[in-house]
């Protein structure tokens, strides 16, 4: 296996655009901008866990970043910086070439600078550290929620976990294996939304967020939910609902800004989905008569 440093240098080493000092010291050296609050998350992906050991690689080097990405996005943060760390199981220097390819080629788009990370043998796991820059303040929160407000939901919802039972579906493979962070949609949202989250474990359990943080409820109307195409009707309530790995935007906005959010939608487009409603945390999904929908709880990492 080429040496941690050979791979480092051969395959994660392009140069920094917007950062004091990139790879290859023991740390990098950022200068975040005056006025603005850096946003920091991390997303660790394990082989057999979150993608199949034969993943393609590309794909998996646009999913490691793009997840992180995406909770830049539901922050309204504007990503800069990464680094990855990665546990390899073996010396596959084209399945490195191809997979950080695929992570520059959207690091490159979003103008992110991989800026440091680490390579150890182990059972395959892929980790970045993500920072962004918000203006101080405007950050989009999940507590921020008020009765009243109206849920919007951007793309559509279930592909990513239709994908899973049905690999013909091109459209959904693609909502699944390379997911488009919205980060443009986030940063647009500042000023406008009250709360917002990236749909990851499920719109169900993600909105559920929202609600805790926020201490309010919601209602939704299932038929508004924009949906993937799934022709059995109870599949795709349970993809749509409680499917993960979407990584679209919900977010929560007064009705004051819906002509300012309109204005917005396009690519992705935005659908008003249901209100926030004052009291207890909880979300009801209503059918076209009205009649209430028993949503599953979406993805848990620790559940039994
Ligand atoms: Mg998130």
């Amino acid at each position: 296996m080429p040496s941690e440093f050979e791979i480092i240098r051969r395959y994660f080493s392009r140069p920094a655009r917007h950062a004091v000092l990139g790879v290859g010291d023991d740390a990098a050296l950022l200068a975040p901008s005056p006025g603005m609050e850096l946003a920091a998350a991390t997303d660790l992906l394990v082989g057999g866990r979150h993608f199949l050991p034969g993943a393609d690689p590309r794909l998996l080097g646009h999913k490691t970043l793009a997840v992180n990405l995406s909770d830049m996005a539901a922050m309204g943060a504007t990503p800069r910086w990464a680094m990855l760390a990665m546990a390899l199981e073996k010396d596959d220097e084209a399945w490195l070439a191809v997979f950080s390819a695929g992570f520059y080629a959207l690091a490159e788009r979003f103008g992110v600078d991989l800026v440091g990370g680490d390579t150890t043998r182990g059972p395959l796991a892929l980790c970045v550290a993500i920072l962004g820059e918000v203006p101080a303040g405007s950050a989009l929160r999940r507590d921020g929620a008020h009765a009243g407000d109206d849920v919007w939901v951007s793309g559509e919802l279930g592909g990513a976990a239709y994908a899973l039972t049905d690999p013909g579906d091109a459209a959904a493979a693609r909502r699944l294996h390379a997911p488009e962070p919205r980060v443009a949609l986030g940063e647009a949202l500042r000023g406008l939304a009250s709360a917002a989250i990236d749909v990851s474990d499920g719109f169900a359990q993600d909105l559920g967020h929202i609600l805790e943080s926020s201490r309010v409820g919601a209602e939704v109307r299932y038929a508004l939910l924009p949906r993937h195409r799934i022709a059995d009707p109870v599949l795709e309530r349970r993809c749509v609902l409680s499917g993960g790995d979407d990584y679209e935007l919900v977010f929560t906005a007064p009705p004051a800004q819906r002509a300012a959010i309109e204005r917005l939608a396009g690519e992705p487009k935005l659908t008003r989905v249901g209100t926030i409603l004052a009291g207890a945390a909880a979300l009801r999904v209503l059918d076209e008569r009205g009649a209430p929908i028993a949503a599953e709880r979406g993805y848990d990492h620790f559940a039994p």
